[in-house]
């Protein structure tokens, strides 16, 4: 049996960040487990025609890795594949991935101070961290509709893209209104005979402002990098605005929150003339409850001839197509699946995780409450640092959160070798303090306040509660990461 220091689970941006911080601290007895057969987690699983990132690359990137040559203000999907690689290259990462190893779960060993991760088909690993870097949207969701195995057509969910489907000419139907489809649907549109959009629950879009990056733009960035750092500050600045005042200062900031529905309304009604199309395209929520998407061509893309909008409940999926619930059948010749991940069931955590006197992660969290100290740490797991954490998503882009996870690993393991100790704990108290603390700050959010009900967003929990994001500004999590006390943990 293999034994090292750590022991990373996932290459995306999350793991490839962690495994950067523990290369900082000199830690270079690490192997990354990686159940696909390449880097990139969502950048290389997901292959669906229109995948981009929806927030502007300077800042969806590393800050510390800048790239001046993204060729889009947005990337597309196969562009920031090839950064990850570039990123694993640069970092000297490569060397310590392993592909195709599917860990089941991992089990602290109390005598050895140590985890024993077991990975499916292989002699387990052994290793003093565990840092579970599994991402948030890793577990799609197949729809809970009777009759989905018996489509005797072709079926493909949207992270589970299959090039080789053919959609020239022929009548597709997608089912799920979310990110995903908001970028699938328009390209969709394009090749599809017919297509056909199975709405449940309308989605706030606003406009996205994406075009190709000048070439003197790219040129003035790799010569003056201070003029990127400057434009991600920009950037970046637009989206705290977003997400601190229109969403997590709700009761303070209405406006902000009332101004970002007005621009999506307005840029409804610039694309769609038709009342009847506008009022089912129209969410009845308050918008921040479910995340917002930005696209130029989705609403559009409904007022196309060969478009659908299907806002009737699906009763069943049937071999040729599918029946709704007043009766009418649609003839499906493939049937795109694009309803999102499952977070809460499957997701927290990804992995079966057993800490000390055989305490289970997700049994605890289900029967508790989704808890983890800072987004990172939980009381009961010795030397685990589980980056896809209750509370731990800041902000928009996800490398705010990366950031501020690789300064908190960098501050507690440091302390851990001032002290010559061999584990870490977060102590109860701690722990209890900061979910005291995200609780009451949730308070003030736009889903305590706001029209959330018939939103159905994934941000909350199967016990209602809004458990995903950290509710505070960028600013406050990246300086929470470099000055929490240290005494939250315990150290042996
Ligand atoms: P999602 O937001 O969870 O959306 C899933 C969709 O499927 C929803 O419209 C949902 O309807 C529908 N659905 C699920 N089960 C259904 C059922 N049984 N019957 C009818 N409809 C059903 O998933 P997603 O679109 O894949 O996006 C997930 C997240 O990925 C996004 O929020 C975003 O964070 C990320 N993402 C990011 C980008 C990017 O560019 N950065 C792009 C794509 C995705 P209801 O709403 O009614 O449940």
């Amino acid at each position: 049996m293999s034994s090292h220091e750590a022991v990373i689970v996932g290459t995306g941006f999350g793991g490839m960040g962690a495994a950067i911080q523990l290369k900082r601290l000199g830690i270079d007895d690490f192997v990354m487990l990686e159940r696909e057969d390449d880097l990139g987690g969502t950048w290389h699983v997901n292959r669906y025609p229109g995948l981009a990132v929806d927030i502007a690359s300077v800042t969806y990137s590393y800050s510390f890795e800048p790239n001046p040559w993204w060729s889009h203000w947005y990337a597309r999907g196969p562009e920031l594949k090839k950064y990850a690689d570039h990123v694993a290259t640069t970092y000297d990462l490569r060397g310590h991935m392993r592909f195709g190893q599917v860990v089941e779960g991992a089990r602290w060993d109390e005598d050895a101070r140590q985890w024993e991760v077991q990975v499916a088909g292989a002699e387990p690993v052994r290793a003093t961290y565990l840092v579970t870097a599994t991402g948030f949207l890793s577990q799609p969701r197949l729809p809970d509709i009777e009759g989905v195995d018996d489509f005797a057509g072709t079926v493909v969910h949207s992270a589970k893209w299959d090039p080789a489907v053919d959609l020239g000419g022929k009548r597709v139907a997608i089912i799920g209104t979310g990110a995903t489809a908001v970028q699938l649907i328009p390209e969709l549109a394009k090749q599809a005979g017919h297509l056909t959009v199975l709405q449940r629950t309308p989605i706030w879009v606003t406009p996205k402002l994406d075009r190709a990056m000048p070439k003197r733009v790219q040129r003035m960035f790799a010569k003056a990098p201070f003029t990127q750092r400057w434009a991600r500050r920009v950037n970046t600045s637009v989206l705290e605005l977003i997400m601190v005042a229109g969403v997590l200062h709700y009761r303070r900031a209405k406006v902000f929150n009332r101004g970002a529905e007005r621009i999506a309304k307005r840029h409804l009604r610039r694309q769609v003339a038709d009342p009847e199309l506008r009022r089912k395209l129209t969410p009845d929520y308050s918008f921040g409850c479910k995340r917002p998407t930005f696209s130029n061509d989705y609403f559009r893309t409904f007022t196309e001839p060969d478009v659908d909008l299907e806002t009737t409940s699906i009763a069943r999926i049937t071999p040729t197509g599918i029946s709704l619930e007043d009766g009418r059948d649609i003839d499906v010749d493939v049937l795109v699946l694009a309803t999102g991940f499952d977070m809460w069931d499957a997701n927290f955590p990804a992995i079966s995780i057993v800490g000390r006197d055989g305490k289970d992660l997700g049994r605890w969290w289900r029967s508790t409450r989704f808890q983890a100290y800072q987004g990172i740490a939980v009381p009961g797991f010795p030397n685990l640092l589980s980056l896809a954490s209750p509370y731990s998503y800041s902000g928009l882009s996800f490398f705010t959160t990366i950031e501020a996870q690789m300064k908190h690993i960098d501050r507690l393991l440091t302390e851990v070798r001032r002290r010559d100790a061999r584990t870490f704990e977060v102590t109860d108290p701690a722990n209890e303090e900061f979910l005291g603390w995200v609780t009451e700050r949730l308070g003030d959010s736009v889903f305590a306040l706001g029209s959330c009900a018939t939103a159905r967003s994934y941000y909350f929990n199967q016990h209602g509660e809004a458990a995903l994001l950290r509710p505070t500004s960028t600013i406050n999590t990246h300086r929470e990461a470099e000055r929490f006390p240290l005494d939250d943990y315990s150290y042996v």
